[in-house]
């Protein structure tokens, strides 16, 4: 284990060493003895790693890689022969529930854009009725029922809000319902984006246009708009044009998850607010971060399940780990594979 690896989220080094790990001073100490690495943002280990260059042929990498276009984090594994498991591409199946990292990580993101934004708006959110009138509870509209938008969902309702939520899946309007949320349902289009392993695909630029109509609506009667609409290695679709921004009330507050893929509205920026036409535009692309401690303890429940499951398959005789490519779990979050399926210096 990395000495101070886990500082900066409240897990002192003396957490790790009573758990029985062995602490080094650089990791790179010990890349070139490892069957397996595990790393949480593994996208730039190539620019950022070099120790990468150490691991033995064979050995797994598991980790956070974006591997949709990651061509230079692929080709070097390829090159390498190492065995790179990313953990996006993991299949959402019942038995990887507990291996699912980004469920977990969604988890946090929908939670804490919703206090985000209940902090940023200049409204209780909340029904209250006081001596001095009473308060009508805030309205949160979001974008995109997956797993970050149902726990907004869940978030802005347990703070009193009343909360419509908008997807383009069928399935969403049962489970929106059940939270206590309100569905908008998709336009009534012949064409409405299709769907696979769960997932929306990408809708086509006409259908959007018309939910951008539909959406207008919505955002002049909103106080806080919680974007998290996504489509996997795309885009992230634009729900939000400049121009139906200004039919919101001013002092209302816009959080962008999506904001690393592009935005679901348009002039959100990463990891910062801006002002448009009075509202409050906040590029929230690391929550999880802000949320340190759950959140690596979660992360690091999902990496324990998935190297157990691979534990169990690896035979006893075998000297490294062995990836059961016929399994559905490892073979779906198969980013890079070696010619030789078992291997690694003991
Ligand atoms: P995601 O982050 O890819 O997308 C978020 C949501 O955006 C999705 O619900 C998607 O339908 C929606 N979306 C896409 N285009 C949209 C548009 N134009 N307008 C409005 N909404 C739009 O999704 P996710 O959170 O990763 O979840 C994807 C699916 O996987 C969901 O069905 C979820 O229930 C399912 N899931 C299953 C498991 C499991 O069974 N193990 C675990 C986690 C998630």
């Amino acid at each position: 284990m990395e000495r101070g690896a886990g500082a900066a989220s409240g897990y002192p080094d003396e957490a790790y060493e009573e758990a029985g790990a062995a602490l080094v001073d650089a990791a790179s100490a010990v890349w070139a003895q490892s069957d397996v690495v595990m790393a949480v943002q593994a996208a730039d280990l190539v620019q950022q790693r070099p120790e990468l260059e150490q691991l033995p042929a064979q050995s797994v990498l598991l980790g956070l890689m974006e591997p949709h276009g990651n061509e230079a984090l692929k080709g070097r594994l390829q090159e390498r022969r190492l065995q790179g498991l990313a953990l996006e591409l993991l299949p959402r199946i019942s038995r990887a529930q507990s291996m699912d990292v980004l469920s977990s990580q969604a988890n946090i993101a929908g939670y804490k854009a919703v206090l985000l934004a209940a902090s940023a708006l200049d409204r209780y959110v909340p029904m209250l009725m006081t001596a001095a009138g009473t308060i009508q509870p805030a309205r949160a509209l979001i974008l995109g029922a997956g797993v970050a938008g149902l726990q907004a969902l869940a978030t802005a309702r347990r703070l009193g809000a009343v909360a419509y939520v908008s997807d383009v899946r069928a399935a969403a309007k049962e489970q929106v319902e059940s939270l206590g949320g309100r569905f908008v349902d998709p336009p009534e289009l012949e064409q409405k984006p299709g769907e696979s392993g769960g997932y929306a695909q990408q809708a086509s630029e006409r259908f959007l246009s018309e939910q951008r109509r539909q959406l207008t609506e919505q955002l002049a009667l909103a106080d806080m708009v919680i974007c998290t609409a996504q489509v996997p290695g795309r885009p992230a679709p634009r729900l939000i044009e400049d121009a139906m921004l200004t039919h919101m009330r001013p002092g209302s507050v816009v959080v962008d998850l999506a904001v690393a893929q592009g935005g679901n509205c348009e002039g959100t920026q990463p990891g910062t607010t801006v002002l448009r036409h009075g509202v409050q535009l906040i590029g929230a692309d690391q929550l999880p971060c802000s949320v340190g401690n759950h959140a690596s303890a979660l992360y690091a429940r999902n990496l324990a399940a998935l190297l157990e499951h691979i534990l169990n398959a690896t035979p006893a005789e075998a000297t490294g780990l062995h990836l059961d490519l016929n399994d559905e779990i490892v073979a779906g979050c198969l980013f890079t594979q070696s010619p030789v399926a078992v291997g690694g210096a003991a």
